[in-house]
């Protein structure tokens, strides 16, 4: 596995400048900073993807929370949506512990990587359009690095889902036409132009406060997702309630 490529991607990722809005907003917030974090020093640059660099299961979000990873620099970690997904991800067994509170906290991922279709936190978690088609070529890049070991994609959210389609079909995997649409659920095997193959796609609820407090995507829910994926991806899990 290519590791040092992926190691050097994300190191281009980091200093990336090419949405104004964004550099803006992520840097505003970095210097105004929520109050229960004013000692902290915001990360408030783009945020790469987490994970070993041969995993084969991906997890597709949104875009950095700004008092999460815009904060921390690792992806969902330090808010809200992240205490729900790593606590999930330890109960299949798919993480070395169930909290992400800072880049050096010491949590591994097994067999998984976190990545997003946006780098950098947008105002009120909406990128534009332009926004997302700008930041593609990352997430492209990174999915070719990861093309040799990657088996299953799990894409939280339908922006994820709508974002992560023309990457796949640039990346050499076959997108039914036409394409299918998001569903919490949703499961699909897309087809490859090159090896080593094909890989299954999941569709799951983000994991925002907006469905974890309504009940709409339980830990329930989410830990049956991600331990199908895992299942579909080769790796271990662990036995967990569903
Ligand atoms: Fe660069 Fe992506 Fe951030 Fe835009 S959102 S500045 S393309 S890293």
């Amino acid at each position: 596995m290519d590791s040092g490529g992926l190691a050097e991607l994300d190191g281009r990722i980091i200093g990336c400048r090419a949405c104004p809005r964004l550099v803006e907003w992520r840097e505003e917030v970095a210097r105004t900073k929520r109050a229960a974090f004013a000692d902290e020093t915001y990360w408030g640059r783009p945020v790469p993807g987490f994970g070993p660099a041969d995993a084969s299961l991906l997890i597709v979000g949104l875009a950095p929370a700004a008092h999460g990873a815009n904060r921390t620099g690792r992806m969902f970690t330090g808010d809200r949506s992240g205490d729900v997904l790593y606590q999930a991800l330890y109960d299949v067994g798919l993480a070395s512990r169930s909290t992400a509170v800072s880049a050096d906290d010491g949590l591994s991922l097994y067999g998984v990587r976190i990545t997003s279709p946006v780098r950098c936190a947008p105002p009120a978690n909406k990128p534009t359009p332009e926004e997302r088609d700008a930041c593609r070529p990352w997430l492209v890049r990174e999915l070719e690095l990861l093309r040799p070991s990657l088996r299953a994609v799990v894409v939280l959210g339908a922006f994820g889902w709508q974002a992560v389609l023309p990457a796949f079909a640039e990346v050499g995997w076959v997108v039914p036409r036409p394409r299918p649409a998001f569903a919490h659920g949703a499961r699909l095997t897309l087809g490859a132009r090159l090896s080593p193959g094909s890989i299954e796609l999941f569709g799951c609820f983000h994991v925002s406060q907006r469905n974890t407090f309504t009940g709409r995507l339980t830990p329930a829910m989410l830990r049956d997702v991600l331990g199908t994926a895992a299942g579909a991806a080769g790796l271990p899990t662990k036995p967990y309630a569903s």
